[in-house]
């Protein structure tokens, strides 16, 4: 019920404009064009259990399935996607593309999945931003998938400062022991789908996973919205 007052309420915020090339919307277009939407450079990771986003846990965390929905190349006109929803506000854009990656992935490997976490942003920063972008693309996930998800078993505790300008080392030491689960009970027996915006070396989902999998009986899936190559 609150997910559908929230889907048509996002609805509204979305101007006249494909948010990716700014071209005029159709009336039945939402949020992008639709030789925008034909383009996105989807990965199709979702169908590959071994693919470039998983080898990056290879040996470090024990992550089960891991998917993007697309590829975040250095000139793609889809990057102004995650910059507005990270830094302009525009949360709609995290829900919309959260509900597209969730019909991507139906009738997959992760509809073994049963629990969505999104990874956590420190309280302050959250309220700096207004909202978490990976809770945005979560609720839309959630909303398509029919998949549960919580944002009060995994916390952020530590708040760590940016990662573009770091290497794999550098980034890994900044996140550890940054995440704390604080209701494992609910965890065991759950195949956990971890929601980030973009994944580039995996240290935060790292992080992540390594925290969650402290209870037993627990497996994590990865899906985050873009993969930036190295
Ligand atoms: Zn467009």
């Amino acid at each position: 019920m609150a997910f559908d007052l929230l889907t048509q309420f996002s609805r509204l915020f979305f101007p006249k404009n494909c948010e990716a090339c700014g071209k005029n919307l159709l009336k039945k277009e939402t949020m992008l064009c639709t030789d925008c939407l034909y383009h996105i450079p989807k990965t199709k990771y979702h169908e590959l259990k071994d693919n470039p986003l998983n080898r990056l846990f290879y040996g470090i965390t024990n992550i089960t399935y891991a998917t993007a929905f697309f590829y975040f190349h250095k000139a793609s006109k889809y990057r102004i996607l995650i910059h507005k929803l990270k830094y302009n506000g525009q949360k709609e854009i995290g829900i919309e593309l959260g509900r597209m990656a969730g019909t991507e992935i139906a009738g997959s490997f992760f509809d073994e999945t049963n629990l969505i976490i999104p990874v956590p942003l420190h309280p302050a920063k959250k309220r700096l931003r207004g909202y978490n972008q990976s809770e945005m693309i979560a609720l839309g996930l959630s909303e398509t998938s029919g998949k549960e998800l919580r944002t009060d078993i995994l916390i952020r505790q530590k708040y760590t400062e940016t990662q573009t300008k770091k290497n794999l080392e550098e980034r890994r030491k900044n996140v550890s022991s940054a995440f704390k689960v604080i209701k494992p009970e609910i965890l065991s027996g759950k195949h956990i789908l971890l929601i980030d915006d973009v994944a580039t070396t995996g240290s935060t989902l790292i992080a992540c996973a390594e925290e969650l999998l402290k209870t037993e009986n627990v497996k994590v899936s990865v899906l985050v919205l873009a993969y930036a190559e190295q």
